[in-house]
């Protein structure tokens, strides 16, 4: 369990307290969960990883940041996105770490480019492109597997 009384602890009582606070949509929209769950790994990693324990602070400025705001009624997400940004690329970049179903997204779009230049190739795009679709969406998908069996999802 969580100590409350750790900076960690207080992170996560804020962050459910700005979840609280913004509209359902907004919570989504901002990926707030996907933050949450990068926020975890960074509390895990800190031993190991500065950068990671740098996070914390910076995290912790841009709830409260935001926590203020939102009871001015005037929020701003500039700060949130540019951090969200910088969080989750190191932990793809530095710990190897993706969201949910990104080797999915990134397989599709490469199945479908590989399609149609297949497609164009043999003179026949309809056929070319369902190829590569389901070629993107058996290797995304086993991709994605692979990476929530070694716990490398964020
Ligand atoms: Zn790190």
């Amino acid at each position: 369990m969580e100590n409350n009384k750790e900076p960690s602890g207080e992170v996560f009582i804020k962050l459910d307290e700005l979840k609280a606070s913004l509209d359902p949509k907004k919570v989504k929209s901002l990926n707030i969960q996907l933050f949450e769950r990068a926020i975890r790994r960074a509390v895990a990693l800190q031993e190991e990883c500065d950068a990671c324990k740098n996070f914390l602070p910076g995290a912790a400025g841009v709830i409260d940041e935001m926590l203020t705001q939102v009871k001015e009624d005037k929020v701003k997400y500039k700060e949130y996105q540019i951090f969200y940004k910088h969080l989750i690329s190191h932990m793809q970049q530095t710990h190897k770490l993706v969201s949910e179903g990104s080797y999915l997204g990134m397989w599709i779009s490469l199945g479908l480019a590989i399609g149609l230049s297949f497609g164009t190739m043999i003179s026949n795009i309809s056929l070319g492109i369902p190829i590569g679709l389901v070629m993107g969406v058996a290797i995304g998908t086993s991709m994605d597997a692979d990476a929530k069996k070694k716990g490398r999802i964020i």
